[in-house]
């Protein structure tokens, strides 16, 4: 028996059956004790009267007497037996009482306390651990991306993995510590330890990580996995119900360790219940404003650089938040990707930019970022083109980034949501192109009609790094692969000068203007004369204020 069953057996409830049996034993002996008592008294007086009698000094022993010893005789023998019985009964009862206890309080697959149970067992040992002097430390872990463990390998291997953890876990816990299975790949540790000590702890969670992360051998393959987690002390607990407070203060600090990049502990700190409190706010915000149309979409200019001419814009999603102003991408495309919603953003507001582009120059093109969620929907390309059938909106305007980071996990929905969407007339650009570190291989590989450099090589021109020689391996490249490049982040007049003496480029950045709403977006345009049905009039300040750029190449004689 370990250490684990042993506190789990300790630990065992008294429960109000058990102390009936042992009062049923008490009674049982009673009756036996008393029997003997008779035996011995009636026994007394008539077994030396048979003994005369047989020596012929008496006339033998009272009848009544000797009828009152042979029942007494019986009624031993019979509640002997009974309580043999009895005990029998007593000690089944108690095993299954004890079966009923393991399948109600442990968990079947791994035999460590269960949810219910931890509560009770934890509030026990941080009342006794404080007692002496010592404090309790509260772990979670889970395994980090154990659902695709489970879609990769099937059910039966997540199952052998849970358990082959659960057991090393196990065999490095201190004596007197506890360990329950939360549910699905989550578990809990909670451990007495002296706070004179407490980088035991943190020698424990890093022991955890390496022990977890060594292979497990399931069905002849071998299986890798990582756990994330999160550590917090009695110490640090204010609530009423020890265990409730410590498991929630555990499981901050584990979440933020996933986010950390996963494969780490972290101990629980106040900010991090902020930060939880912000995204849990973030998401509600989000789920209430999809609907209200509060996600729309802003336009970023795309120019020839050579000319200095205007081709298109791409669209960039912005939350324009009624509480908290506007709100950019990388802060709400995450969230929106984890609650489920990526989809209907982004469809929502790639719907509101072929309704505003329709009415843009017939020359100017429209490009959209889409997320690998989508990447993964079958019915992406019938939905994208359902959307521009809704707005009227010719497909060979469209452009549909993907990110290359996308790459690495969906080469083969990647390879088919381009083929589709390429069926369709719409071209497929490669987005943030350099950040990935097989790309070029890819490249090859995938269709795609244009490529994007990664704003940090571009940026880099204006530095003394190697950005040149790069930018100019990427061209020869794309130049081989028949590619167009559009460069990203272009900042200043000396980028762009450099870009031009490097090659043919489309370029984006805040040199040309930062991303603008439908209606700046409508008005600059209708400055270019670009803009369907005339030219508006329209408040040069407002239009211009972020713009350095000439756009002349894009004026028409009117
Ligand atoms: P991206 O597609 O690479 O977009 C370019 C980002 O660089 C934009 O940031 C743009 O504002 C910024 N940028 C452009 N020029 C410059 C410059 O000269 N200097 C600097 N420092 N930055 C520049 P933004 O709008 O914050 O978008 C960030 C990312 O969010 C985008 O990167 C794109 O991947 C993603 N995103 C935006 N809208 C959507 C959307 O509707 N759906 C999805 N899935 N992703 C989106
Ligand atoms: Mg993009
Ligand atoms: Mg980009």
């Amino acid at each position: 028996m370990d250490a684990n069953e042993l506190t789990k057996v300790n630990a065992m409830p008294a429960s109000a059956s058990r102390q009936g049996f042992v009062q049923f034993d008490v009674v049982a002996y009673g009756i036996v004790i008393a029997a003997i008592i008779l035996f011995v008294g009636i026994g007394g007086t008539v077994l030396p009267q048979l003994l005369r009698a047989v020596s012929g000094e008496g006339a033998g022993p009272d009848r009544s007497l000797t009828s009152a010893l042979l029942l007494n005789i019986a009624l031993v023998i019979f509640s002997w037996r009974r309580q043999r019985i009895l005990s029998v009964e007593i000690t089944e009862r108690r095993k299954a009482e004890a079966q009923a206890w393991i399948l109600a309080e442990t968990d079947p697959l791994t035999g460590c306390f269960n949810r219910r149970s931890i509560g009770d067992a934890t509030d026990r040992l941080v009342s006794t651990a404080c007692a002496r002097g010592e404090e309790v430390a509260f772990l979670m872990f889970d395994l980090d991306n154990f659902k695709r463990v489970n879609d990769v390998n099937g059910h039966k291997a997540g199952d052998e993995i849970l358990r082959e953890i659960a057991a090393r876990v196990t065999r490095v816990m201190p004596a007197g510590s506890l360990i329950a299975r939360l549910g699905g790949d989550e578990f809990a540790l909670v451990i007495p330890f002296d706070p004179a000590h407490a980088q035991r702890i943190e020698e424990l969670a890093e022991t955890l990580i390496r022990m977890a992360a060594l292979p497990v051998e399931v069905g002849g393959a071998s299986i890798q996995t990582t756990i994330s987690i999160g550590i917090t002390r009695s110490s640090n607990n204010t609530g009423s119900e020890p265990a409730q407070t410590l498991l929630h203060m555990a499981d901050i600090a584990m979440f933020h360790a996933k986010k950390q990049g996963r494969n780490r502990y972290y101990w629980f700190e106040d900010s991090m219940e902020a930060e939880l409190r912000f995204r849990a706010e973030l998401e509600a915000g989000i789920r209430r404003g999809v609907p209200l149309g509060e996600f729309v979409p802003h336009y970023e200019q795309q120019i020839e650089i050579k000319t200095g001419k205007l081709v298109g814009f791409e669209m960039l999603a912005r939350w324009e938040s009624p509480t908290a102003g506007t709100i950019g991408p990388d802060i709400f495309i995450p969230i929106a990707e984890e609650i489920g919603l990526i989809s209907e953003l982004s469809e929502s507001v790639i719907a509101q930019a072929l309704k505003d582009a329709r009415e843009w120059d017939p020359e100017l093109t429209l490009s959209v970022n889409i997320s690998p969620v989508q990447l993964r929907d079958p019915w992406f390309a019938q939905k994208l083109l359902k959307l521009l059938v809704e707005a009227n909106f010719p497909s060979s305007r469209l452009d549909v980034e993907i990110t290359e980071s996308c790459l690495h996990e969906n080469l083969g929905e990647v390879r088919s949501l381009i083929a589709s969407l390429k069926n369709q007339g719409i071209s497929v650009s490669l987005d943030d192109f350099g950040m990935g570190y097989n790309s070029l291989a890819q490249l090859r590989t995938l269709p795609f009609d244009r490529i994007k450099i990664d704003r940090s090589f571009v940026s880099g021109l204006s530095g003394t790094g190697d950005s040149v020689m790069i930018i100019q391996a990427i061209s020869t490249l794309a130049d081989g692969l028949g590619l167009p490049i559009t460069a990203e982040g272009i900042d200043s007049e000396s980028i762009q000068s450099q870009l031009k003496d490097l090659g043919t480029f489309k370029g984006q950045g805040y040199l040309y203007g930062r991303p603008e709403n439908a209606q700046l977006t409508r008005e600059r345009l209708s400055q270019l004369g670009l803009l369907l049905g005339g030219p508006e009039v329209a408040e040069p300040e407002k239009t211009s204020a972020e713009t350095v750029a000439p756009l002349d190449a894009n004026r028409r004689s009117a």
